[in-house]
């Protein structure tokens, strides 16, 4: 039987509200600009305590924009230039950090993956997700993708291209919506031996019509994701992790309230 979890970001949510959903996993993002001290780390633990399990921390970056689709291009992950050096060394200090945590996966956005191998781009990108891999291994942490800003075909061709065997995927199944890539359920059965971790969200696809534009992001059960399709088919396919609710509304009393209900309807639906 499944057991819900929570995505949450550190200095913006704090651990009394993730337990007052009475989840006991979760996944920690850090946002870009948050120092990564032992003394933090330390304090991290400690809150932590035995009740709460981390599975994932996620690394952000500073400067990227989520607002549509060319502003994903220009501004996340891995792919712009100019900040590739930077958000490397920060992802490094993001597994370090998930180390001193002892949390065995860190994962990230890593961009648009360009769909042509001789890309200078792609080729870039390729090593650095192969030393992000190498460096995670020395801890025995995996490296999670987040799904979603590029096809699954475009996905597994690259992972396979990276040949690392600590790299995986958190399968984001609303983001396939949101950028309008594919299918979540039939990307999740092409993308199934590399799934690590999920996230449980939901939205609707992007209007037709409109260049650029992404789907809108919807509380769970509420969104064109099929979420009890979602769950059933992660069960016979073996997956046994826990399930990752993600909500990103602005509003934070919406926010949490849709967390909570979220946390609800899985529990409903993980019922044998
Ligand atoms: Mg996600």
């Amino acid at each position: 039987m499944f057991e819900p979890g929570v995505m949450f970001w550190a200095e913006r949510d704090d651990l009394e509200t993730v337990r007052s959903l009475g989840v006991r996993y979760g996944q920690l993002g850090i946002p870009g600009g948050m120092h990564l001290t032992d003394a933090v780390a330390a304090r991290f633990k400690t809150a932590l305590a035995a009740d709460l399990t981390l599975v994932t921390v996620f690394a952000a970056y500073e400067g990227e924009d989520y607002a549509d689709i060319p502003a994903v291009a220009r501004t996340v992950g891995f792919v712009p230039r100019d900040t590739r050096a930077a958000r490397l060394e920060r992802t490094l200090a993001v597994s370090d950090f998930a180390a001193q945590l002892g949390v065995g996966s860190v994962a990230c956005h890593i961009g648009f993956v360009p769909e042509d191998p001789g890309d200078a781009d792609y080729v870039v990108v390729r090593e650095m997700v192969r030393q992000v891999c190498d460096h995670a291994a020395r801890h025995g942490q995996s490296f999670v993708l987040e799904t979603g800003q590029e096809p699954a075909a475009v996905l597994r061709r690259f992972i396979s291209d990276v040949d690392r065997a600590n790299l995986g995927i958190n399968f984001d199944p609303a983001n396939l919506i949101l950028y309008g890539t594919g299918e979540p359920i039939a990307a999740l059965r092409e993308l199934a031996p590399l799934v690590r971790s999920v996230h449980c969200k939901d939205g609707d696809w992007p209007v037709a019509g409109v260049e650029g534009a992404l789907g809108v992001e919807r509380p769970l059960g509420k969104g064109s994701v099929g979420i009890a399709r979602f769950v059933e088919t992660l069960g016979r396919l073996g997956f046994s992790g826990p399930l990752n609710v993600e909500r990103e509304t602005e509003d934070q009393q919406e926010r949490w309230r849709d967390l909570a209900e979220g946390v609800r309807l899985l529990r409903a639906l993980a019922r044998p």
